[in-house]
This record gives C-alpha cells, structure tokens and sequence, in this order.
C-alpha cells in the first residue's frame, strides 16, 4: 500500500470523480483537540481515505481510522490501551446544507467557501466521536486500591492541587 504525506485540506468532489485512495499516518500530538483525552501523544493511527461517487450522484469519503492509543482509566487514572477501527462514509456539505436530509446514509462533513474539507478537523471529529467518554479498565485489570485511610494533610494536598489546576484553567481560557 502507498503512503502519502497528510494533505492539509481535501477536495472530496475533486477526488471522488477519479475514485482516488489516500494512505497516510498521523501523529497525535498533530491533533489538538484529542490531546487532553490522549496522555500518550506520540502514538500514531493510520488513515485511510476512498472517494467515490454513489449511485445517487453524492460524492463521499469512506473514512478508515486504524491503531492503538492510550487513553486514561478514569477509575485508576493509569494508562490504558484502546484499539481503534473506524470506518464512516462522510457526505461533504456547505454551512446552509448542514441541516437537510438530503445527506442519506453518511454523515455530514463541513466544507469551507472553496469546497476543501480541513484533514486535521476532521481527523479530530471522528476521534472525538469514537473514543468512550469514560473509559476505564474491566474490573479484574484495574489497578485501583484505596489506601486504608487519608491522614488530614494528604486532604490538604488535595485541595491544594485543585486550586492549582484552577489557577491553571483560568490562564489557559484567556
Ligand atoms: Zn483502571
């Protein structure tokens, strides 16, 4: 299978009148809205795009997302590895579209003034709609043990790294 380097922008109908295949890998530190789910952001995920044209005349995309990344038990907050298989058809549509139902069995992609569809955007929404929202181990697996009691300073701590990360949230949403 050829690899490609990861286009920044796509034109599906473009693409799609020739059938075309795109094969590329994707780091995800290069995906900023996944990373805070991601502790580990050097795992890479292979992508696989095929245009085509259905019988209706709608071009589309077949998105294939495929690799292993960690994601963060929320019950131990240890590491744990997710196995990820995607496939979804994506219908691109303009922003006055987006709410018809012309868009039958895909789902819709948003597509800019030029007709091109953003990769990293669209790499990071199918993520984002594929990784659980609260992962956590099978039971047997996870690592949780609660100590046999908190001393009142360890409290204190506690507390203390939650202004912490208050004060950290607040810088970062200005
Ligand atoms: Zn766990």
């Amino acid at each position: 299978m050829k690899s490609d380097f990861m286009p920044l922008k796509i034109d599906i109908f473009k693409e799609a009148k020739t059938n075309q295949e795109m094969h590329f890998s994707v780091a995800v530190s290069s995906l900023p809205r996944v990373l805070e789910a991601l502790p580990d952001p050097s795992s890479e995920l292979g992508v696989s795009l095929f245009f085509g044209v259905d019988g209706d005349g709608q071009a589309y995309v077949d998105l294939n997302l495929k690799g292993t990344v960690q994601l963060m038990c929320q019950r131990c907050l240890a590491e744990m590895p997710f196995e990820l298989s995607t496939c979804h058809r994506l219908i691109p549509v303009s922003e006055s579209q987006v709410d018809s139902d012309l868009i039958g069995d895909g789902e819709p992609i948003l597509i800019d003034a030029s007709g091109l569809v953003d990769v990293v955007e669209m790499l990071e929404d199918e993520l984002l709609l594929t990784l659980p929202m609260c992962p956590m181990h099978p039971l047997e697996l996870c690592d949780l043990s609660f100590p046999e009691s908190l001393p009142v300073v360890e409290t204190e701590k506690t507390k203390k790294s939650f202004a912490g990360l208050a004060d950290l949230l607040n810088k970062n949403s200005i």
